[in-house]
């Protein structure tokens, strides 16, 4: 390959980097337009395409998971582990649930269904401490 790709390679995975660190510095599990707006200053080169491209990598490569949202953006949780989300109707705020996960629940899907599942996702709906306190 020659040196222009290589360049170009390098500066990819550098704004990767940072897109990754950014995303394990905060627990707000952010959309793609944050990141674009966060990083912008410190890396002229990036784009809101750039930030997808590579949170799209960062997904494939597992060290990202995205939340699909539908009819809304999608946000980006560096938090890899499984766990579950709270959803603010009011605000769009996205909170981490750490209530365990039932294993038996797969298991007792899979009884129903006759056939194998491969995961589950689970979301909760509510009004956050900030909108609940606004309503009071
Ligand atoms: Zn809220
Ligand atoms: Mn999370």
């Amino acid at each position: 390959m020659n040196a222009v790709t290589e360049v170009k390679r390098y500066k990819r995975s550098r704004q990767r980097e940072r897109i990754l660190s950014l995303l394990q510095s905060t627990k707000t599990h952010p959309t793609a337009a944050w990141v674009y707006d966060s990083l912008k200053k410190e890396l002229p080169g990036l784009s809101l395409g750039t930030v997808y491209r590579n949170l799209g990598i960062l997904s494939d490569q597992g060290l990202v998971r995205v939340l699909q949202a539908g009819s809304t953006f999608d946000r980006f949780d560096a938090d890899v582990s499984q766990h579950y989300h709270c959803i603010c109707e009011n605000c769009g705020k996205v909170e981490d649930v750490l209530v365990p996960v039932s294993p038996d629940l797969e298991a007792q899907a899979e009884r129903q269904l006759g056939h194998p599942v491969t995961g589950h996702r689970l979301d909760f709906y509510g009004l956050c401490s900030e909108c609940s306190a606004q309503n009071a």
